[in-house]
């Protein structure tokens, strides 16, 4: 019997319409204030300030944090450093034992902090629930697992930690990033001063409560909020010996350029433009879904995101047509919801930078397209946006959105679509799409690209080491190569 070919547009009108299915939230407390996180203690901050997160979806205020001064950070630092000493001598399985015993704890509370990732920073509870929380859980209990094991990891060499680690993390994956950041830190028998992004402080909170919790020693991990002066106080800090900064690679040069000469490690994990290839033997309607799962996926707030679409020109007609489709059906709205896929932006600030990329993109001649979508009354939203018609020059080609924006450009060979891919400042991934595992291998030897995904796109694993090249930073995080940035090896 044959089935009736339906065209896009009657697949469009198709659509499943939903009732509403909201988290529940009456099981999460959030304090109305948060003080600092300093040598298993609360402590009032000595700055005396305090400033709110609000929750981007809504607006409203979520809680007030601490700003943490000059004073603050020192305490925190001197806290750190006091619990170096035992924490580093302390027997490595017991070491484990900790942080098997964190990442118990942060899959006992996992409802708890999706709920709260997704109020404070306006992602879809599906992705905090199936991938942020369970990948931070991952982490914890992978890098538990070196803990004991690191004079294996690293044979004959010695390996020793190197004292208090300052830590600077974004707002895009914060309860992730904390993870990426401390795990392999403690793992190696170091201490920690962490500073959480100004807009999503609030499971960085909770964290601390899951130290305490862990009957973690005290001042092993301290938790100081504020914006980058307190940012910039934290990696300057004498007594830190190695800093980890994610975040834009603006600010990572400011870095950069002031350790130099102090002897601190420094690893930095920047921004991205990556380019996401989809060459014409590939099955297309798996490419789709690599392609909105590249650049849709948490508003387009990822650093690895597949930002350009490369399509080879004789399937570009197609693909392009499957792809408005599919934009078309994407759910945006309240990010408590479980059936939204597109949330809030994570702030004003950020949909203001978004807005004026996209006017650039208009006004410098590429061809815009959004699929129907209403948008909510109140909060930060952006429609999933896409450009054809984009030349390699325009500032959508080049420079980091960081929103639901994606830039589509064409090839015709191979050597082309490598050409354009490395043709970026950037480089920390890239995705190709083909039948052909000879292709894939030919495709990533010359991306210069610290992740090559083949037939997928953002998927992690704590065992991946992540991390970029050129202007997408240096080191690498999760796997062996994620604990090499904290230890001496003789
Ligand atoms: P940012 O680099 O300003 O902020 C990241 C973190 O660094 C925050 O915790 C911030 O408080 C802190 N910080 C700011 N200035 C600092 C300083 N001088 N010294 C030390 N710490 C400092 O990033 P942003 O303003 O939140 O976002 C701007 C752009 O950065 C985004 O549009 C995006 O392009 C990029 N970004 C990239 C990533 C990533 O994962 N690679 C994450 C967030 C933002
Ligand atoms: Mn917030």
């Amino acid at each position: 019997m044959a089935i009736a070919k339906k065209t896009p547009a009657e697949i469009v009108t198709q659509r499943f319409e939903y009732a509403p299915a909201p988290e529940a939230t009456e099981h999460v407390k959030v304090e109305p204030r948060y003080s600092l996180f300093i040598g298993g203690r609360m402590l009032e901050p000595h700055s005396k300030k305090r400033f709110p997160t609000i929750n981007p979806a809504t607006e409203e205020q979520l809680s007030e944090v601490a700003e943490a001064d000059e004073v603050d950070v020192d305490h925190a630092v001197v806290a750190a450093d006091k619990a170096f000493g035992p924490w580093s001598r302390l027997s490595p399985s017991r070491r484990a034992r900790y942080l098997f015993r964190i990442s118990r704890l942060i899959q006992e509370r996992a409802r708890e902090l999706a709920v709260v990732e997704t109020m404070d920073g306006g992602k879809p509870i599906k992705e905090s629930r199936d991938v942020d929380i369970p990948l931070a859980a991952a982490h914890f209990f992978y890098y538990a697992g070196w803990a004991d094991k690191l004079d294996w990891a690293f044979p004959n060499r010695k390996p020793r930690p190197l004292g208090v680690a300052g830590q600077v993390i974004p707002w895009n994956f914060p309860l992730l990033m904390l993870a990426w950041k401390i795990a392999p830190a403690l793992a190696a028998g170091n201490t920690v001063v962490l500073k959480p992004a100004e807009t999503t402080p609030l499971s960085a909170m909770l964290f601390a409560d899951i130290c305490r919790q862990a009957e973690l020693p005290p001042g092993t991990v301290n938790i100081v909020t504020g914006a980058g002066k307190t940012g910039s106080l934290v990696v300057s800090h004498p007594g830190v010996r190695k800093v980890a900064f994610t975040g834009s690679t603006e600010v990572g040069k400011l870095i950069q350029r002031s350790l130099a000469g102090s002897g601190k490690r420094l690893t930095l994990e920047l921004g991205g433009k990556a380019a996401n290839i989809v060459f014409e033997d590939a099955p297309l309607d798996a490419a789709v879904e690599g392609i909105v799962n590249g650049i849709y996926f948490n508003q387009g707030h990822v650093c690895c995101a597949g930002s350009r679409l490369l399509v080879q020109e004789s399937i570009a007609e197609p693909l392009l047509e499957k792809l408005k489709v599919r934009l078309s059906t994407l759910r945006l709205g309240d990010p408590l919801d479980k059936n939204t896929d597109i949330g809030a932006i994570n702030s004003k600030a950020q949909l203001e930078k978004i807005e004026g990329m996209v006017a650039s993109g208009i006004e410098e001649g590429a061809e815009i397209y959004q699929p129907e979508c209403k948008l909510p009354d109140r909060g930060y939203w952006f429609k999933p946006t896409l450009f054809t018609n984009v030349s390699q020059s325009y500032r959508i080609a080049r420079e980091e959105i960081f929103g639901p924006v994606l830039s589509v450009l064409t090839f015709r060979t191979p050597a082309e679509a490598v050409e354009k891919a490395n043709n970026t400042p950037y480089g920390l991934s890239a995705g190709v799409w083909t039948d052909k595992g000879s292709r894939i291998l030919w495709m990533a030897e010359r991306m210069r690209a610290g992740v090559v995904w083949a037939n997928t796109f953002n998927r992690f694993d704590p065992s991946s080491p992540f991390g970029g090249y050129k202007e997408s930073g240096f080191g690498r995080e999760g796997g062996l190569h994620g604990l090499l940035p904290y230890l001496e090896l003789n």
